[in-house]
């Protein structure tokens, strides 16, 4: 069950992504909640090298650390603007990326993240999102 704490992220993040939605270049928007309860939003950065694309989570943990330093992640959520021509769609939760769960277990290995449900968005964890995740050495 979402929390009105949880609503407040999606909000945050679909009025990201509706403030600088642009074609091809910024349609996802992120919004996160600080350990300390602050709320950063981000919007993606597509480049036309694609590698360089940066995601809407990267860019609201950017601006988290660059104002308050690191102080994890309490919720994270994504939204997807749709295209134009997706005229019967609307600003929707989307779950994170295979490297954006990388990215928050790496800042928060105990993060909710909001995702897409049968029945509307749902709360989950980094944990079940990213099972077995990478890592260079045992036990850590
Ligand atoms: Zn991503």
């Amino acid at each position: 069950m979402l929390s009105e704490r949880d609503r407040e992220l999606i909000a945050a993040a679909s009025e990201a992504i509706k403030q600088r939605y642009r074609y091809d270049w910024q349609e996802v928007g992120a919004a996160l909640r600080t350990r300390d309860g602050r709320i950063y939003t981000g919007v993606n950065l597509d480049a036309y090298l694609g590698r360089m694309a940066v995601c809407a989570e990267a860019v609201a943990l950017g601006r988290a650390i660059t104002d308050i330093g690191e102080t994890g992640i309490d919720t994270i959520v994504a939204v997807r603007h749709p295209k134009p021509t997706e005229t019967d769609r609307e600003v929707a939760v989307v779950s994170p990326c295979g490297s954006c769960r990388e990215l928050i277990w790496d800042y928060d290995r105990n993060a909710r993240v909001i995702v897409p449900g049968d029945k509307g968005p749902t709360i989950t964890t980094i944990g079940e999102l990213l099972p077995n995740k990478y890592r260079r050495e045992r036990n850590l």
